[in-house]
């Protein structure tokens, strides 16, 4: 049993200000998209306190967002955008996790918090989306050290 299959709904590619985008984040994006960093950073990002987070569209939907087909910048794309649904709440609270489910359908209720928490550790460390809390890094990638069994 899967903990999380994505069902490409598109629904989290949906809210405003919480796809955040480091400096690192936004050089990749700049460099995918053909633009000086600069240049990226004033078109697609704004300020959010001490970060820089993607724009979105009227509706809601992420700047990068192109209905029927989904990201626009795949191979680009920011870190939250790679790790969700493994955030921080949902890996460490199992009410969060439930309440994810109610945006995204990809997790597997049956899956269990634990194997769901076990599941996204593992997934953040093999693909390098663990944070250590820079300032202009989303704190939803910053785990805390697993507790000894
Ligand atoms: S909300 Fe969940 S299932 Fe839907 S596209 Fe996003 S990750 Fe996939
Ligand atoms: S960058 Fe791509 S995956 Fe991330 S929110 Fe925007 S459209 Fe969705």
């Amino acid at each position: 049993m899967e903990v999380f299959v994505c069902h490409r709904c598109g629904q989290c590619c949906q809210g405003q200000g919480g796809i955040v985008v480091s400096a690192a984040e936004r050089q990749r994006l700049a460099d995918y998209l053909g633009l000086d960093e600069a240049t990226m950073t004033e078109r697609y990002a704004q300020p959010q306190g001490s970060k820089w987070v993607l724009r979105s569209r009227a509706d809601g939907y992420c700047v990068f967002y192109q209905d029927g087909v989904g990201c626009g910048v795949h191979p680009a794309k920011p870190d939250v955008c790679r790790a969700w649904p493994f955030f921080r709440g949902n890996i460490l609270d199992p009410v969060s996790w439930q309440l994810a489910q109610e945006a995204c359908p990809g997790i597997e209720p049956s899956g269990g918090h634990t194997r769901f928490a076990e599941a996204g550790r593992a997934y953040l460390q093999a693909h390098g989306l663990l944070k250590r809390g820079q300032p202009d890094e989303a704190t939803a990638l910053v785990l805390p050290p697993e507790e000894p069994a």
